[in-house]
């Protein structure tokens, strides 16, 4: 009977089947929803509201808080729940999409792999002295972690060891620019 009632209300083979339920940022604002996207691609609330806010006149600490208020609010962290559900179904963050990326990786130019030395270090210009990344770095280690976590879980494995690389230092790394002249490295 319970059945019956469930094919009442939602037709299998109904193309919009799967979209009946509430999008999962409904009652989020534009910016609060860009905040989440960017938080659950790169898990890191500072750089999330850096990203959807409008920081110019604020500084890293007060993006940080803002960032951790964001995060503690209890409808973000229902729509964040929503979000992970979604997974990357939604975003095309699936296996072919991470091996599509490895492959890239591994035609990069291999002048890019080297002769790194040309100015300033990874630690120089990093907020707080944070290791500091090229957005595509980043991006391939946070898939590259994703995908170890895919294999972990397929084969049952333990998943606690697994660590998302730090963004606390940015995405603005540009070998280019001068040495800090009072960096810790
Ligand atoms: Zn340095």
């Amino acid at each position: 009977m319970g059945r019956r009632k469930h094919t009442a209300l939602l037709p299998p083979d109904s193309p919009a089947a799967p979209y009946v339920s509430a999008a999962w940022h409904d009652g989020l604002t534009d910016k609060q929803r860009v905040f989440c996207e960017h938080y659950y691609r790169y898990r890191n609330g500072t750089q999330a509201y850096k990203f959807a806010f409008d920081v110019v006149k604020m500084t890293y600490d007060m993006c940080r808080q803002e960032g951790a208020r964001l995060l503690a609010l209890p409808h973000i962290q229902v729509a964040l729940k929503e979000r992970y559900k979604l997974g990357s179904a939604e975003t095309g963050v699936d296996i072919a999409w991470l091996l599509n990326h490895f492959m890239t990786i591994a035609m990069a130019d291999p002048r890019e792999l080297i002769g790194l030395k040309v100015g300033c270090c990874r630690f120089c210009w990093g907020e707080g002295h944070g290791y500091q990344w090229r957005e595509r770095e980043y991006l391939e280690q946070l898939a590259k972690v994703e995908w170890e976590i895919v294999c972990a879980r397929r084969d049952r494995q333990p998943i606690e060891g697994f660590r998302y690389p730090d963004l606390a230092g940015g995405l603005d790394y540009n070998a280019t620019a001068p040495p800090h002249p009072s960096c810790p490295q």
